[in-house]
């Protein structure tokens, strides 16, 4: 295709956002061009902002734009308790939940060997660090429950647990409205595993 080529670069930009193939960003370039100019220079300043402005919280490493973050800061939060997730994302889910009153600490990713990430690649020192200097009780362990997210767990239990400090680890087990016989086996052994008594 010829483009002219600022829309060609317009396209090569949405493609870069994820789930977006060539056909998606074309419609999303010329979407763009019918635009009044004024929302499109919004929409420009909005991205960049997003990228500017924000920072991670010093306390919790959450995305902010403040520090430290409003959590952090909310004097009404159980302070004895960080659940430890992957993602800042992780932090939007969990308090959508809004069951949960304590901090958090936010990772950064997990420790995956066969992609050469190591603990010192990801926020780990950051949280023995918080452990060490507030009065923390219970760590909730958060991480997704793959591989590497419960490979991530194991460590993160066999660090903490010696200085005293309850460890916990999220359950998983089948999604609600799901079906045993299609769950995998990794999902089943985690149900099984997080039994409760009824
Ligand atoms: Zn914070």
């Amino acid at each position: 295709m010829h483009y002219p080529e600022p829309i060609a670069k317009l396209i090569d930009s949405f493609m870069k956002l994820p789930g977006i193939g060539p056909k998606t960003a074309a419609r999303l370039a010329f979407y763009v061009i019918d635009m009044e100019e004024d929302d499109v220079l919004e929409f420009g300043r909005a991205l960049v902002n997003a990228k500017r402005q924000l920072i991670y919280c010093s306390e919790c490493l959450n995305i902010t734009d403040r520090d430290p973050c409003f959590i952090c800061n909310d004097s009404t939060r159980d302070r004895s308790t960080i659940c430890v997730v992957q993602e800042p994302r992780d932090v939007i889910a969990m308090e959508k939940m809004k069951d949960y009153r304590g901090l958090y600490h936010v990772l950064h990713g997990v420790i995956s060997p066969v992609d050469g990430i190591g603990p010192e690649d990801i926020k780990v020192a950051e949280l023995i660090k918080r452990l060490e200097n507030e009065e923390i009780q219970e760590v909730i362990i958060a991480t997704n429950p793959t591989i590497e997210g419960e490979a991530t767990a194991m460590y993160l239990s066999r660090l903490i647990k010696p200085a005293g400090v309850k460890t916990t680890r999220i359950a998983h087990g089948l999604p609600m409205g799901g079906d045993l016989e299609y769950a995998d086996e990794v999902t089943l052994s985690k149900a099984m595993e997080g039994r409760r008594e009824l």
